[in-house]
């Protein structure tokens, strides 16, 4: 399965990423987490790439790209994935279709997240995140058995410096202006699955599974021949 997931910040993409990875044995690719490394090497890189995020803008496709270019280049990679925060516009749709396409493969479903932007708020404002593990949790509606700790790895839950409020407005705007046309840009393709995103995380898994069972998840790459793995 080659599956991208699609939605506005905070609407349970990287929790539904997490769980689906598990479930079919293929990695989470998450763009924001791929920087979040870079940023904390603390590299002339990383204090680019942080500033953009600290304003809650998006960081330059340049760098994105080759972030998930290597990424998707790793053995895990090789017999599916699911990208999580990436592509963000369309020229990083595009460059991806074109980066999969010269190893004969290709995505099998686009499903997007729809959450409203008020829960959008809540659902932000309480996230926590393991930083041993990347698990998510929120203090609301996914708190961990003991405040601060996560329940898997014991590892320390933090909130990120752009859940403020005010970095996710602007966050939510960049998601209307860029990532937004990628709605239909995919729809185009016949890729898309738009699902409810209101509900418990097992409802919203539940649907996941359902629109990738449809009718345009064939799971085939071109016409078959000369089928190599990315
Ligand atoms: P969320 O899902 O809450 O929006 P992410 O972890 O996906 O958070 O992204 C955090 C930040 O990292 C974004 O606001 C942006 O600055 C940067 N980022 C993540 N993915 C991309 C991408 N594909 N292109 C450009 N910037 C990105
Ligand atoms: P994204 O990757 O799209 O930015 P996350 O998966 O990080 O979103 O989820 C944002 C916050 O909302 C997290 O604190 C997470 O625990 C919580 N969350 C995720 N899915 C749900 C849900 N279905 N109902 C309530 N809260 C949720
Ligand atoms: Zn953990």
């Amino acid at each position: 399965m080659r599956l991208v997931l699609l939605g506005p910040p905070g609407a349970g993409k990287g929790t539904q990423a997490q769980a689906l990875a598990a479930l079919w044995g293929i990695p989470q690719i998450a763009s924001g987490d791929l920087l979040r490394a870079v940023v904390r090497e603390d590299s002339e890189l990383g204090r680019e790439a942080a500033s953009y995020m600290d304003r809650g803008q998006l960081v330059p496709d340049e760098l994105v790209l080759k972030l998930i270019a290597e990424r998707l280049r790793k053995k895990d990679a090789r017999d599916g994935f699911i990208l999580d925060g990436f592509p963000r516009n369309v020229m990083q749709a595009e460059a991806l279709a074109a980066g999969l396409e010269r190893v004969g493969l290709k995505l099998d479903k686009v499903v997007a997240v729809i959450v409203p932007d008020e829960e959008i708020v809540k659902r932000i404002s309480g996230r926590r995140t393991c930083r041993n593990c990347a698990a998510m949790y929120h203090v609301i509606f996914e708190p961990p058995a003991k405040t601060g700790v996560c329940d898997k790895c014991g590892g320390a839950l933090y909130q990120r410096d752009d859940d403020a409020e005010e970095t996710v407005r602007e966050r939510i705007k960049v998601y209307e202006a860029a990532t937004r046309p990628l709605l239909d840009h995919y729809g185009r393709l016949g890729l898309l699955a738009q699902i409810d995103g209101v509900g418990s995380t097992d409802e919203v898994e539940k649907r996941i599974l359902a629109a990738v069972d449809g009718p345009a998840a064939s799971g085939q790459a071109g016409a078959g021949v000369g089928r190599a793995r990315l």
